[in-house]
């Protein structure tokens, strides 16, 4: 009989994401969840106050997803999916294009949101060389984040994530995010690489993630995307974290008008039970690769591409999505949140308080530079461990980004939490 915790078992063989396993704690070995609720091994509770790392979006070990996920396990696991098809890939193909800015209307299947951006890239890179035009240049935006493969970090700002590979990863050109004072300047700039050059302008809509929940406005991002749009430079929007409801709408692209090219989907997509990745494209990029010479083809798939059982949790997840219930959770998270933040706001100890849709964030000031290696966060971490409350703070960026089923109770245990911090701070 196996004695020791699972906690020490895992301390002599794993190796942590995003971690520096010499002075990180032992890890809390989890056996269950429900809802915002997650279990240790010996049934204490804690919530779910950042979603696991911002996919969970209906609540953990939710019962639908579940039965469905046992249903499909006992019909088809998993098929190879070229020349091939099955059931769960096409129904949540044909779900997912009735959501989808309604411009979409192909849906390719990888793994992960990393995986969904590589793709992104390979297609909008390739639209060029098949039209037989190379365009040379890329865009994104300083700050980004768009994954950890070499593709998604190329694209990504260069960073402590990246530092050690920045002399690897190929040339992007970084432009600032839109505020009204830069956005002429942001326009001219592009002019001056001669847009005819650029073959897509990769983005996080409205809101950078890993880069420290930055927001910015839609108006002027309009005014950006339409200048692309225009200079006929492709549109990637990488909704991996802004998907399915995150940002109060359904996908942040809904806050503008100019409909993206591309988009990349994956976290929230399975409710966050399975890993998918999903890169949708308009019919014009799609065309493109359709020639009789097998060179235009897109050369792209992966062992798992469109597993049949992360499709179905797709399809649980988008069930309890399109329910009405969903919306109304949204909403209520949102206007606890806007109390929360006038509350917040009186402090002097944070700055910057900000809140889209479901995600509140603000920054605690500190002697030391703000940013993701600002040695406040661990402090944090700590602090709201011992009060089995899941924070992970981004640096000196303390967010809350909660499943969509979390209580009144549990939102007000979290804010507790903040409250009991800043006290402390002060
Ligand atoms: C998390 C994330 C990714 C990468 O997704 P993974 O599944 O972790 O590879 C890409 N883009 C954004 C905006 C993300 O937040």
């Amino acid at each position: 009989m196996q004695t020791t915790s699972l906690s020490a078992r895992d301390l002599d063989v794993i190796w942590h994401p995003y971690t520096q396993m010499q002075t990180a704690p032992a890890p809390i070995g989890i056996v269950r969840g429900q809802g915002a609720l997650l279990f240790d091994e010996n049934n204490q509770s804690y919530i779910d106050a950042t979603s696991s790392w911002w996919v969970n979006i209906h609540g953990h070990a939710h019962p639908h997803i579940a039965q469905q996920l046992a249903l499909q396990a006992g019909q088809l696991e998993h098929c190879i999916f070229a020349g091939y098809t099955h059931p769960p890939a096409v129904n949540l193909a044909e779900r997912l294009l009735k959501i989808l800015p309604d411009n979409q209307r192909r849906v390719f299947y990888s793994d992960n949101g990393s995986t969904a951006i590589e793709v992104a890239l390979k297609m909008a890179i390739q639209y060029w060389d098949n039209k037989g035009t190379r365009r040379n240049k890329l865009l994104a935006f300083q700050n980004a984040y768009h994954g950890d493969t070499f593709g998604a970090m190329s694209v990504s700002g260069r960073s402590v994530f990246t530092r050690v590979f920045d002399d690897r990863l190929f040339d992007v050109h970084f432009l600032e995010v839109p505020t009204a004072e830069n956005i002429s300047r942001i326009i001219n700039d592009i002019k001056a690489l001669d847009p005819e050059d650029i073959a897509a302008f990769v983005f996080e809509p409205l809101l950078q993630g890993s880069g420290g929940m930055v927001m910015y406005d839609a108006g002027v991002f309009e005014q950006l995307l339409q200048f692309c749009a225009a200079s006929n430079i492709l549109l990637i929007a990488d909704e991996v974290m802004t998907g399915f409801g995150r940002t109060g709408k359904n996908f942040a692209m809904e806050y503008v008008q100019t409909q993206p090219d591309i988009i990349c989907l994956s976290k929230g997509l399975t409710g966050g039970t399975m890993a998918l990745g999903v890169t949708t494209s308009t019919a014009a990029i799609y065309e493109a690769f359709l020639s009789a010479d097998k060179l235009k083809t897109l050369f792209h798939g992966h062992s798992f591409t469109a597993n049949p059982l992360a499709c179905t949790a797709a399809l649980a997840s988008m069930d309890l999505f399109i329910d009405p219930a969903c919306a109304a959770n949204r909403e209520r998270i949102h206007e606890k949140h806007v109390a929360f933040l006038a509350e917040l706001s009186t402090h002097t100890i944070i700055k910057n308080p900000r809140l889209l849709g479901t995600i509140l964030a603000f920054e605690i000031v500190t002697a030391n530079a703000d940013g993701y290696t600002n040695s406040l966060a661990d402090e944090l971490h700590r602090f709201f461990k011992a009060r089995r409350i899941m924070l992970r703070p981004l640096g000196n960026t303390l967010y809350i980004l909660p499943p969509y089923c979390i209580t009144d109770e549990q939102l007000d245990q979290v804010y507790g939490s903040i409250r009991e911090l800043l006290q402390q701070l002060a």
